[in-house]
This record gives C-alpha cells, sequence and structure tokens, in this order.
C-alpha cells in the first residue's frame, strides 16, 4: 500500500511540477515582448544625433563641408517637450555639435498647447555663424504669427515665411528659403524666389516633405522637412503605423526625387503629437554635412 501510495505522490509532484513549468514557459512568453517593448519604448523616448551626409554634384565647391544642425517638430506644450528642462537638454546637444547653419522645420508649438506658450522663449541659447532660421508648420498655424515670430527673435531666430534670405560661406553666396506650411498655410516658393539669381545655389525649408516634388520642379537641390515623425509609432518589420497627409511620400530620412535632381531630408522630429509618446522611432536631431562629391570617391 504505502508502495501505491509512494506512487500517488510521485505522479502529483511530477504533475505539479510540469504545471509549473508550463506556467513559468506562458509568463516568459508575455514577459519578454513586454519588457522588450518597455525598454524600446523608454530607450524611444531618448534624442538621438543623426549624421547625414548629403552629395550634391551641382553645389559650388565653396560650399563642400557645409554643416546644419536640423531640429523640427518639437510640439512644445504636449507630450515629451511640456517643460523649457526638456528642451534645454536638446539644446546643449545642439550647440556641441557647432554646426554652421541651425534650422527648425516648424510645429515649434503643438495645436494644443496654452495659446500663452508662445510669448515665452522655448528654443533659447542657439548660436551659428551663418544663423538660426524657423519655419511654420501646421500646428504652428494656430497661434498669432506676429507673436511666434517676435518671440523667436528674441531668442535670436529669424522665422522664415515665403522669405529668402541671402548668405555667405567661404566668400560665395548661397540663399536660404523658407515657405509657409502647405498642409494649411499658403506656400508661395516662385515668390519667395523671385529675387534670387537662377544660377545661385538655394536650401530649401518647408514643413511638409511630400511638397518635394514641387521643389523639383524648381530644380532645388535640397530640401529640409520634417511634419512626418517618420510615423512615431513603429513597428519592427512594419514601419509606421500612420502618416500624416503631406509626409507620406518621402515619410523618413534621405530621399532623393524623381526627377534626380532633388534631394529631400525628412527629420523624425523631437515631439510627439495625437499619442504622447513614440515608439521605435526616437527624438531626431539631424547633423548634416553637404558635399559636393563624396568622401568616399573624393
Ligand atoms: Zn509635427
Amino acid at each position: 500500500m504505502a508502495k501505491r501510495y509512494g506512487g500517488k505522490e510521485r505522479v502529483a509532484v511530477t504533475r505539479r511540477k510540469f504545471i509549473l513549468a508550463i506556467a513559468f514557459f506562458v509568463l516568459l512568453i508575455l514577459i519578454l515582448p513586454l519588457s522588450f517593448i518597455l525598454i524600446s519604448a523608454r530607450a524611444s523616448q531618448r534624442v538621438t544625433v543623426k549624421q547625414v551626409e548629403v552629395t550634391l554634384p551641382n553645389m559650388p565647391p565653396e560650399l563642400d563641408g557645409l554643416t546644419i544642425a536640423h531640429l523640427s517638430d518639437l510640439h512644445y506644450g504636449f507630450g515629451l517637450y511640456t517643460n523649457i528642462r526638456a528642451v534645454e537638454d536638446v539644446t546643449a546637444l545642439v550647440r556641441a555639435l557647432n554646426a554652421e547653419l541651425i534650422v527648425f522645420t516648424g510645429d515649434l508649438l503643438d495645436h494644443t498647447a496654452d495659446p500663452q506658450l508662445s510669448e515665452t522663449s522655448i528654443l533659447k541659447g542657439l548660436h551659428a555663424p551663418l544663423g538660426v532660421y524657423a519655419v511654420l508648420g501646421n500646428h504652428d498655424h494656430a497661434f498669432e504669427r506676429s507673436t511666434l515670430r517676435n518671440t523667436l527673435s528674441a531668442d535670436g531666430i529669424r522665422l522664415l515665411v515665403n522669405e529668402s534670405i541671402r548668405l555667405t560661406r567661404n566668400g560665395r553666396s548661397f540663399w536660404l528659403v523658407g515657405l509657409d506650411d502647405p498642409l494649411v498655410g499658403e506656400p508661395k516658393l516662385a515668390e519667395a524666389m523671385s529675387s534670387i539669381p537662377s544660377e545661385d545655389f538655394v536650401l530649401l525649408l518647408v514643413h511638409t516633405p511630400d511638397f518635394a516634388d514641387r521643389s523639383a520642379e524648381h530644380n532645388l537641390p535640397l530640401q529640409l522637412s520634417g511634419h512626418s515623425h517618420c510615423g512615431q509609432i513603429r513597428l519592427p518589420g512594419i514601419g509606421p503605423l500612420w502618416l500624416p497627409p503631406l509626409g507620406k511620400k518621402y515619410p523618413s530620412g534621405l530621399r532623393p526625387v524623381s526627377s534626380g535632381k532633388t534631394y529631400v531630408y525628412t527629420n523624425c522630429g523631437l515631439g510627439t503629437s495625437g499619442v504622447p509618446f513614440r515608439l521605435f522611432c526616437p527624438p531626431e536631431i539631424a547633423f548634416i554635412t553637404l558635399r559636393v562629391t563624396s568622401r568616399q570617391g573624393a
């Protein structure tokens, strides 16, 4: 009898061990991807500096090596950027890059932000030998333009709305053109370029990347944009779950436009809109170096 009870006990112990092993295995299956997503989500909020080299064969040689710090889509007042301390971490990173030119391609504020934030000094302490410039994004249109312009100006940032400005490097002039947001504003490329000699080199700032097809019609060599947030929420193997209107055709990174003479660089942006987090799509500062010929080929 004792032998039989011993046998039952052994069976019970073995069954318990089996159930525990299954439970442990199921837990592992659930916990591993969950912790992977949580760790990735945390890492996805940390700003990354992307080094980007853009080769433009028709650029004047005097501009070879020109460096640009490109920021976009802070969406201040919502999600990742609701206090100035968070922005100061970004501006410190930008200052350390020592770029010759600093540009911001729109959506400084989120449209849900307190209207008074348009009077708040947000992007302060940025300096570059060729200056600091910004264009409007669709969200910025929710705020008084003149107030935004004055606030940016007080911080040494020039807002370009269908305007061009002549810059000089190594004795060579070139132009920076900034347009109004194409989604809700009125971009006027021909008007903004009316005083630019046709042979001069032009860099274009415009919020929405899909404007690049228009830029290509004007044979502009490079357009810098944001707006798409590169999807903001991306899944491995799938990519962005959603992209905004005018941010679908050139959603991220450096892309040639069909004509082959124009390139567009789409910055993933810093902040968030809609939902207050990013996934597998960290906030970005692009450090762009322009080259006449690629370094490998030089
Ligand atoms: Zn945006």
